[in-house]
């Protein structure tokens, strides 16, 4: 078996240089992530935020913690002093408490919109619809806390890779037709593809990918 530093650079020569690579530490311990740090990487992705909290207080302080999964409005205080980007925004309540709770720690926080593209129902994140919803509503305009930087999407899990692709390239679609309607916006992150569909993302446009297994193996499980 490899080791998560020849995973790592094996991984990064395999992408075009633009395109940011977020390691998914989710389920790892600890010394899991240091190993990734040794071989030069700083951004972590996890999915919750007890774990995310006790990780980015026991490790390196310029590793940049990314928020991957469904975050609960009543925990956003808990991440607001460190986090580095939001991955999972899905309504117009949680960008208000993140807006909230970004002012009160003196910070901006970077978020991506989370677009529901995937067939599955479990899936969170806004329709199309949706999203044009929010980004015409005045009310953001006024929220200074907070830098809306583009989306995130998962695609439906299955080999059916033509259907991915056409999900990806819907996202991408989106993504630049939000860029045109709101050049304001510093809207130029586009967070698609993992271990099982990243090649296909790049190949539509991606400009962050969010890997887990590839890189750390197969997640334990370990309790926070
Ligand atoms: C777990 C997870 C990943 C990484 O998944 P892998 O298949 O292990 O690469 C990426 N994005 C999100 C939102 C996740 O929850």
């Amino acid at each position: 078996m490899k080791s998560i530093g020849q995973n790592l650079l094996q991984l990064k020569s395999s992408i075009p240089e633009e395109v940011s690579l977020v390691a998914v530490s989710k389920f790892q311990p600890e010394s899991s992530i240091w190993e990734a740090y040794r071989s030069g990487q700083r951004a972590f992705g996890e999915s919750k935020v007890q774990e995310m909290t006790l990780k980015y207080e026991h490790l390196p302080k310029d590793i940049e913690w990314h928020m991957i999964g469904h975050l609960q409005r009543n925990k956003v205080k808990y991440i607001a002093p460190f986090v580095h980007l939001i991955h999972s925004v899905d309504s117009f309540r949680l960008l208000e408490e993140i807006q909230k709770q970004a002012q009160k720690h003196h910070r901006t926080i970077d978020c991506l919109l989370q677009l529901h593209i995937a067939q599955e129902e479990t899936k969170f994140g806004f329709s199309e619809a949706e999203l044009w919803e929010l980004l015409h509503n005045e009310t953001i305009t006024s929220w200074e806390n907070i830098r809306l930087c583009g989306l995130m999407t998962m695609a439906s899990f299955t080999d059916d890779s033509t259907l991915v692709r056409q999900e990806f390239s819907h996202a991408e679609r989106l993504f630049q037709e939000i860029q045109h309607t709101f050049p304001h916006l510093p809207f130029h992150t586009l967070s698609m593809g993992m271990t099982g569909d990243y090649p296909l993302a790049i190949e539509c446009g991606s400009t962050m990918i969010r890997i887990g297994s590839k890189i750390f193996g197969t997640r334990v499980s370990i309790t926070y």
